[in-house]
């Protein structure tokens, strides 16, 4: 497999890397040993996923890995969920291919006390709280990823503006060290990735949340969590009819 840091260290120092590039520069090099890599992408609702397997479909076997217990509350984590799987399945019909949707236990206790542990209740969005909430997920990712003896762990929330790309790929480089799996880096924002993943979400009909999903960032959004769960609430109960 492909050294991602000789790649990475390879560019422009003093720069913010493009890491869609090196996602290209990954992907000739599979192309060029004839290889279709195994990856599990996390992801933590359905809309960043669309475009991100639209786009890895084409060159690797994926598996969406549902893993987010900072979401709250828990009927909002199961209506994401089912919205997930579900567009995995019509994906899967629409475009033949084969994806796979795996998901982690929902553990939201172990994401309170990290964060409280860590004093990061009253963190703006986009701080030092959603760094470590990225960790703690991609971490997971990489385990399960290694357990199940995947090519490459990597993460669809690159897909999202309000989200830090280099960020989440730095984290992600740095996790790798710590497992016999190699990081899948990527910014598929890029080339129209999110304009892309919003006409997809519309031909899907794939709901779209208001919040990324931890309670803290929901109250100082000013989010009414009630209605969200009355909402989540009447949808799982439609599911279950
Ligand atoms: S970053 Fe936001 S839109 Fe993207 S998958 Fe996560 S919650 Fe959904
Ligand atoms: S705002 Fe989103 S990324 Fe940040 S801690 Fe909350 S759930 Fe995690």
């Amino acid at each position: 497999m492909i050294n991602l840091t000789e790649i990475t260290e390879k560019m422009s120092p003093n720069q913010k890397i493009n890491y869609d590039r090196v996602l290209q520069k990954v992907i000739a090099e599979w192309e060029k040993s004839a290889i279709r890599p195994t990856i599990l992408l996390h992801s933590c609702c359905a809309p960043c996923s669309t475009y991100s397997l639209e786009y890895l479909t084409q060159y690797a076997d994926v598996t969406i890995f549902f893993a987010n217990s900072n979401i709250h509350p828990r009927s909002e984590y199961h209506r994401r969920e089912i919205v997930q799987q579900k567009f995995v399945e019509d994906f899967n019909k629409q475009t033949k291919n084969q994806v796979q949707f795996l998901s982690a236990p929902y553990e939201p206790n172990k994401f309170i006390k990290m964060v409280q542990e860590k004093e990061l209740t009253e963190e703006p969005e986009g701080g030092k709280r959603c760094s470590a909430c990225f960790q703690m997920r991609l971490d997971i990712v990489a385990e399960k990823a290694q357990e199940l003896g995947y090519d490459y762990f990597g993460s669809a929330l690159t897909l999202s503006p309000k989200k830090n790309s280099q960020l989440i790929n730095e984290i992600g480089i740095d996790i790798q060290k710590f497992y016999a799996i190699n990081y899948l880096p990527s910014d598929f924002k890029k080339n129209n990735g999110y304009k892309r993943s919003i006409e997809l979400c519309k031909e899907y009909d794939v709901y779209r949340q208001c919040y990324c999903g931890c309670m803290f960032a929901a109250t100082k959004q000013g989010i009414d969590l009630k209605s969200v769960n009355k909402e989540a609430k009447e949808f799982l109960a439609e599911q279950e009819k």
